[in-house]
This record gives C-alpha cells, structure tokens and sequence, in this order.
C-alpha cells in the first residue's frame, strides 16, 4: 500500500502547479506533504519533522501555529472576515496602521495596504511615478534598481529586478530600468572594509543620478541584504549616501523592506542602521508573522498631499486589490507586533545571532566555501569550486540542491539559493537546533562538494 505522503504526493501532482519550480524535477524529488506545524517544526503524514530553517520563504517569525497569533485570528474569525476597504474602514486596518506609522522611521506617516509583497511594489513604483506628475513633473518615469537586486514578480516588480533567473525569460513584457551596480560587500577589494568597499561603488550610483535625475522618479533598494540575490551584504552606509544623494537630485527612495524587515537584520527595520527615512517604504513577509499574506506601502505626509485634491482634478491615486486591508491578514500582523512589545524577540535575536556565527565559524576554512557572511538573523554560506580565482561551480550542477537532499534526510528544511546555503530560521528557535543546523549544513556541503559528486 501506498504511504500517505506518496499517496498525496501523487494527487498533488496530477492537478498542482508549484511556484518555482520546474515540475518535472519531481520525477525524482520528492515533494513533501506537510500535515501540521508547531514552533519551529513542520511535520509531514509519516511523522517524520522539518526543523525550517528558512521560515517557509522568510515569513514566518515566532514559529508555526503560535499560539498568540492563533488565538487573536480565531477571535477575528469569529467577528469580521473581510469587508471593502474603500468607504468602508475597520479596526484591524486602523490599529496596524497606526502601530506601523509609529514603528517606523520618522516621516513615514501614510499607510497604503496591498495583498502581498509584488504588488506592493508596484504600489511604491506607481506612486512615486504619480507624484511627480501631480507635481508638474510628468517626465519622471524611470527607476534606478542595483545590479542583482530582487523586489518580486509581477511585471512591474520584475523590472526593477536583476535576478536573471527570474527576469531573463520575460525582458520582453517589461520596462526598462537603469541598473547600477550594488554596494555588495562581496566585492571588497583585497584589504577593503565593506563600508569603504560601498563607498567606492556609490560612485556609480552618483553617475546615475546624475545623468538621470531628470526622467527618474525613484531608486528601489533592498536595505542592507539582498536576499534572493543569494543572501548579498552591505554596508548601511550606502544607505546614508544614497539619501542624501536622493534629497539633492530630487528622487524618491523605495526602501524595499519586505525581507529584511521586522528583526531580520537586528533592527527592527533594516534602514535603522542607516538612520535614513525613505520616501516610501514597503513591508510584507514578516508582517503577519507569516501567516497571511499582506503588504504595508509607507510613505511621506508631503507625497500623500500630493494626490489630495478636489475630485475633479483627478490627482487620486488609483490602484486597488479586492482584499485590501483584509481584516484577517491586519489581526495576524497586530498580533505578531503585540509579542514584538511585550517580548524582548531583538535582544533574543542577538544572543542567537551570536550562536549562528559560533556554530558556523569553521566553516570559513572550509576549501570550498568562499564566504560565511551574517546580518543579524540571516546567515549564508557560499560554496565556490575554486577559492583561489573565486570560480563558482557551473548552476548546472546544482550543488546546493545536495545539501537540500541531504538536510531533508536529517529533517531540516534548509532550501538553498543555487550555491548559497543559508539559516534565516523562525526567531523562536533554540541554540541547541542552531548546533543542529550547522551540523547538518556541514555534513551536506562535504557531500555536494565532494568531487563531481
Ligand atoms: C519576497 C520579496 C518580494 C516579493 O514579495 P511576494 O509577497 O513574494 O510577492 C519583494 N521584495 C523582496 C525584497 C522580497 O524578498
């Protein structure tokens, strides 16, 4: 008789389309039914458990049905499910926005809600665009995104991207960007700190200011890590830099915290380390603590008053989802900003920051692993084939995917970003399973470095 987990596997299959994923790789890897989740745990039909080390994409915060979350959804279950959010209001949308204008840096005082974090991103894009053509300048409609910079997948997202993964293939559909090389630490000189290392490559970025201002409406970052680029750092004053440098051409920031924020980096949001407010910043994975999707665009008082205007002159601003603000998703995100108060979840995050470094320390003499590189609560591993000329192995050999094979059969849920290996876990997990973690991060790395293995 068939498993449960192959029986599900298979019905899956026959009607399901995943996300990433080209799907005939699950002719030999398995795709794992998940029957329940708990802390840091997923467990599948066999009761084998997943420790996710990656909090299922980076949206999960405080663990797997935690119980707090749980218990205020389950109460706003029972009181509002949705209602439209134009002419109509609810609690849930007031509350978070309120607590979100508060939160974050100074100046961003105005909260627009859009269903998940691409769609935020054309919120910022378009706003920012509709600004400057309220404000009489209408030839300001392109946007300056850094090399290997990531902010989503719908088209307008996609543009501002430089994941060739994901954009190549679509060129065609999108619109053109100008595209600056990132401040990367990655590519310190021999000797460079990261700060002076994005330093010199701000010059770039001034270049670009400098020649586009005039047709540019706004430069889009991902503060201090560039995530799906595969877990790329940076020194937060790039961010100094780049606002000043936007005050003075009269370009907006996007700062796009969708990742990053919430804890992830050591703040509590990623632009802290920079003291920068940006003219808009957007916000959505760990926002509701990973349970619903949602996504907070902030923005500036001066740019909201921009659009408000007598009706007639139609200067509003004009981008709707049909589940904007739903009630559900705002409760989610209050009660995951409810235990960032009354828990001290960065100080935590500090010890376990630490523990991450320590039980990954060894790996950095390792002859195939080129980098061990942190930001808070993100830590990555990057495998190169020759440390040396800093050759990495060709993508199709698909190295990190070995490691992934490897951690399932160890019960972790370590997904690599091509041949960067990386622990971005849910906050509640304990230093012990952080041991665990690079324990079996190791043992998987010597396997998918072993030669031609
Ligand atoms: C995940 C991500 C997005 C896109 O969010 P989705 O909810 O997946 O559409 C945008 N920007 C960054 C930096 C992200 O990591």
């Amino acid at each position: 008789m068939m498993t449960e987990n192959a029986a599900l596997m298979q019905r899956d299959l026959a009607v399901l389309w995943h996300p990433c994923t080209q799907m005939k790789d699950h002719e030999w890897l398995p795709l794992l039914p998940i029957r329940r989740g708990e802390g840091v745990w997923l467990e599948d039909f066999e009761g084998k458990r997943y420790l996710d080390a990656i909090s299922s994409w980076w949206v999960n915060l405080f663990g797997h049905a935690n119980p707090r979350i749980n218990a205020a959804l389950k109460q706003q279950l029972d009181t509002l499910e949705h209602v439209i959010l134009a002419g109509f209001t609810h609690r849930p949308a007031i509350e978070l926005s309120e607590r979100l204008v508060q939160l974050t840096p100074p100046g961003l005082d105005r909260v627009f809600f859009a269903d998940n974090g691409s769609a935020g991103i054309e919120v910022a894009l378009k706003m920012s665009y509709h600004y400057w053509r309220n404000s009489g300048k209408p030839q300001k409609t392109r946007f300056i995104t850094l090399s290997n910079s990531y902010h989503g997948e719908t088209l307008g997202a996609l543009a501002v991207g430089d994941v060739a993964l994901y954009k190549e293939t679509y060129k065609p559909l999108i619109m053109e960007v100008i595209t600056v090389s990132s401040p990367d630490a990655w590519y310190r000189e021999p000797g460079e700190s990261a700060a002076d290392c994005a330093c010199r490559r701000f010059t770039a970025m001034r270049q670009a200011l400098e020649r586009h201002a005039q047709e540019t409406a706004a430069v889009i970052v991902e503060p201090l890590v560039q995530c799906a680029g595969g877990m790329r750092m940076y020194d937060p004053i790039y961010l100094r830099l780049l606002r000043e440098a936007c005050n003075q051409y009269e370009v907006h920031l996007i700062a796009d915290e969708i990742a990053v924020g919430f804890g992830r980096t050591g703040t509590l949001f990623a632009c802290e380390q920079a003291g920068v407010t940006p003219d808009f910043m957007a916000l959505s994975k760990g926002l509701t603590g990973g349970y619903l999707p949602l996504c907070a665009v902030l923005t500036t008082d001066s740019i909201y008053q921009a659009f408000y205007d007598d009706y007639q002159n139609l200067t509003a601003f004009l981008h709707s989802h049909s589940y904007t603000g739903n009630p559900l998703a705002c409760r989610a995100a209050l009660a995951t900003l409810d235990i960032f108060a009354s828990d001290p979840v960065l100080e935590n995050n500090r010890r376990l920051a630490r523990r991450m470094k320590q039980a990954t320390e060894s790996l950095k003499d390792h002859p195939r692993v080129m980098e061990v590189r942190q930001t808070g609560m993100i830590l990555a591993i990057e495998l190169i084939k020759d440390k040396r000329s800093r050759e990495p192995y060709p993508w199709q050999e698909r190295r990190g995917l070995r490691v992934y094979q490897h951690a399932l059969k160890r019960g972790a849920l370590l997904r690599p970003l091509g041949n960067v290996i990386y622990f971005m876990p849910p906050y509640v997990i304990t230093p012990e399973q952080i041991d665990f973690l690079a324990e079996v991060a190791r043992e998987g790395i010597e396997l998918a470095t072993a030669e031609g293995s």
